[in-house]
């Protein structure tokens, strides 16, 4: 008896072991970095309020929120370094000087990290106002690589050959970014996957709160292959471009507020790229709003595309 307890003991042992060995976590390969638990929105007093808060993921993967006390957008732009260049995706909204800041960032990265400087590479989660406001001043930069929000210009600059079917990447040295054509939001919508980081840049397609449809059956499309990229790929995390929505369940920032004490994390998941394909899945063609936990599939009226002014479409 003793005999056959002390086996079956070892048996669970090794057992345990072997699960333990198939299930401990390797990170997928994944370069770790941290997401701030909390972000500055703006206010309540703007004038203590910096223009732009400045996280680092990690070394190479730094995340920038400018304040919403100078644009009520306050998007999210993010700026990825590697061995030739670094990439920033986004320039802004509002009256901001966003160039002199990111080229002062770059200089401070080549100090840290003792590595030479590198060429800046612009690109952009999409084409709409709040996401390009300091344009001009990159453009206005020889030493700058400028990439216009049109689908031809982002097919060039990623070697997509048919947009938005295939997809593309940006080498920049020792680092790829995968390009994903994801137009609906806007014609120029792109997702960036960053393989070091495994993070998914969604631009204004997906992030926590409303996302505005302004071409249904293309977002339809980019939902799905958006999910199929997913799938197959290890999601560290979703990142996209604003926070609207609060950390309650379906309740979100009216349009226009600048302090949002109680907003919802940044990142979403994996499992909310598969959500959104589903919930556009579930409207069957027909485009219907759709209140999920985190965030709102938001179909525009052709009434209101027509006639909305410039600002109110830009988010
Ligand atoms: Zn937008
Ligand atoms: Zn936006």
């Amino acid at each position: 008896m003793g005999r056959v307890m002390s086996r079956r003991t070892a048996i669970s042992v090794a057992l345990l072991a072997a699960f333990a060995w198939a299930s401990e976590p390797d990170g997928a390969g994944l370069e770790p970095g941290q997401l701030p638990a909390s972000w500055i929105s703006g206010g309540p007093n703007c004038v203590s309020v910096p223009d732009w808060q400045v996280h680092e993921y990690n070394d190479n993967f730094y995340i920038l929120r400018e304040s919403g006390c100078i644009n009520y957008e306050k998007p999210f732009l993010y700026l990825i370094f590697g061995e030739k260049k670094a990439l920033l995706e986004d320039t802004g909204a509002g009256q901001v000087q966003t160039a002199p800041f990111v080229m002062s960032l770059l200089e401070k990265w080549a100090k840290k990290t003792n590595h030479a400087p590198v060429q800046l590479m612009v690109i952009h989660s999409h084409n709409h106002g709040d996401h390009t406001a300091g344009d001009k001043q990159f453009q206005a930069m020889p030493e700058v690589q400028f990439v216009a929000g049109t689908p031809a210009e982002v097919s060039k600059a990623a070697g997509i050959a048919n947009w938005p079917a295939d997809p593309g990447t940006i080498d920049l040295g020792g680092r790829v970014l995968d390009v994903i054509a994801i137009p609906g939001h806007q014609d120029a919508s792109i997702a960036l996957y960053d393989r070091k980081t495994g993070n998914l840049l969604t631009g204004d397609s997906l992030y926590p709160g409303r996302l505005y449809v302004s071409n249904f059956e293309a977002y339809v499309a980019s939902a799905h292959r958006l999910a199929e990229f997913a799938r197959t790929h290890n999601i560290a995390h979703v990142l996209g471009t604003h926070i609207e929505q609060s950390a309650t369940p379906y309740l979100d920032y009216p349009r226009g507020t600048t302090y949002q004490p109680n907003e919802h994390r940044l990142e979403l998941t994996r499992a909310n790229v598969l959500e959104l394909d589903e919930g556009f899945q579930s409207m069957k063609g027909t485009p219907e709003k759709l209140a999920l936990p985190e965030f709102t599939i938001q179909p525009q009226a052709p009434r209101q595309r027509a006639n909305a002014p410039a600002s109110a479409k830009q988010n």
